[in-house]
């Protein structure tokens, strides 16, 4: 059976006589169990399936029983620890598997070969799938395809699609829920219900923007709306982006082009240059500016952001990952535009309250002009001196104010007449009824 290199450490069996295994490693504990344990069946979903698979095979049909310990792996890092025979063996076959994978290395041998009891093999150009099979060949279909449209959306040229750091765009929408991931795309490929996707739906007459009134909502233009608070939620949402990059031990240089690039963007400016001159910043800025800096807030990142923040971990000797931190960044970017999209649909809920509301008073003030001082006393009479174009023009608060004014001042009058003249009505009623 030929062991796969790929695993290098993580499952580096020691066999003792015929009856014992070792696992070393957590990794090779994981192993083990997708192996040997009777209630696990391996699938193309696993991590290494072929290897599982074939050795869950060959265990199914080997007569002899098995029985495993668990050895700490590299206890050889400490030179005064005292090893059992299990670690010596252990360290043995460390190194063995190292001098192999050197060699094979050295002549050149395949890294992917064929494994006894493997199932079929799948290969897609140079390369063995050996986990996520579904993903893969979903990917391999599709892939190209979906990052074309990509780049014609965003109006860059697809000769940059490889500079894009789609892995960390990956690792963003598998840590985001099912609802962000929706939102993210719908967003972003522009079928999100702006005032543009609305009309064309004919569920909005027009496709003016709610904030601004300006033609054709479009998502970019929900980004890019003038109106006074939709840019002071802009500027927040930048402010919260560059918490966050601090708090993570951000590259400072990173941190400020990135948001002075973006706050450029969005006023049409060019951006303040930046003091810092980190080694592969300027690469990475060049690279972002190609890509372009809305692409940026859709998740589209330059694949040398993560690179130069690595570099920036390693120098400052902190053990984060730049790959991960690009993942989050990514999700960060998301949420600024997840911010400004809710201001506007803020926005929108709020006017279409007060639209209500100023269509019901304004039908109320025309009823009681229509009406007029009729059967309002003397004394009340004044509340018509203002004229009715004048009311509709005035704020909410006085239209209500006047509003109630009136029509207390007619519940008055009405309760005035029916004390006033109830004696008089009941000597009417008696002389048209006649004598009895
Ligand atoms: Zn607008």
């Amino acid at each position: 059976m030929l062991l796969p290199q790929r695993i290098d450490g993580a499952f580096r069996t020691c066999f003792h006589g015929a009856s014992r295994v070792s696992i070393p490693s957590p990794q090779a504990r994981q192993y083990y169990h997708r192996c040997f344990s009777s209630d696990y069946i391996p699938g193309p979903h696993d991590a290494s399936f072929d290897l599982i698979t074939a050795t869950w095979t060959i265990i199914a049909s080997c007569p002899i029983q098995w029985q495993f310990q668990h050895i700490k792996g590299h206890q050889d890092d400490d030179p005064t620890r005292e090893l059992d025979h299990w670690a010596i063996l252990n360290i043995a076959m460390d190194l063995r598997a190292k001098a192999a994978w050197e060699k094979f290395h050295q002549q050149g041998c395949p890294t992917q070969a064929r494994i006894y009891g493997e199932p079929w093999p799948l290969v897609i150009g140079p390369q063995k799938v050996c986990q996520d099979l579904r993903q893969q060949v979903i990917d391999h279909i599709h892939g190209t395809t979906a990052r074309q449209w990509w780049a014609r959306r965003n109006h860059f040229p697809e000769s940059h699609l490889s500079g894009i750091d789609w892995d960390a765009c990956g690792c963003a929408l598998k840590s985001s829920t099912r609802g962000q991931c929706h939102w993210v795309v719908k967003h972003n490929s522009r079928f999100c219900a702006v005032g543009h996707n609305m009309a064309r739906r004919h569920q909005w007459p027009q496709s003016n923007c709610p904030r601004c009134n300006s033609d054709n909502e479009t998502n970019t233009h929900v980004l890019l709306c003038p109106e006074m608070t939709a840019t002071t939620t802009w500027l927040t949402a930048i402010q919260r982006l560059e918490q966050w990059m601090l708090s993570q031990k951000t590259e400072p240089g990173i941190c400020s082009v990135i948001c002075n690039n973006l706050l450029a963007w969005r006023s049409h400016t060019e951006p303040a240059r930046t003091t810092s001159y980190f080694c592969g910043l300027a690469g990475a800025l060049q690279a972002q500016t190609t890509i372009g800096w809305k692409a940026l807030l859709a998740g589209l990142i330059a694949i040398e952001w993560s690179g130069v923040q690595d570099a920036y971990y390693q120098w400052v000797g902190n053990r984060h990952s730049g790959r991960r931190w690009a993942a989050a960044l990514i999700k960060k970017l998301w949420d600024v535009s997840w911010d400004v999209w809710e201001h506007r649909n803020g926005f929108i809920h709020t006017t279409s309250t007060n639209t209500i509301a100023s269509q019901a008073i304004t039908r109320a003030l025309r009823q009681e002009h229509a009406l007029g001082i009729h059967s309002l006393p003397h004394q009340d009479q004044h509340l018509f001196r203002i004229t009715l174009e004048t009311l509709l023009q005035s704020k909410f608060e006085v239209q209500q104010a006047w509003l109630s004014n009136v029509k207390a001042a007619r519940a008055r009058s009405q309760r005035r007449d029916h004390a006033t003249y109830r004696r008089e009505r009941q000597f009417l009623r008696n002389w048209l009824q006649g004598p009895s």
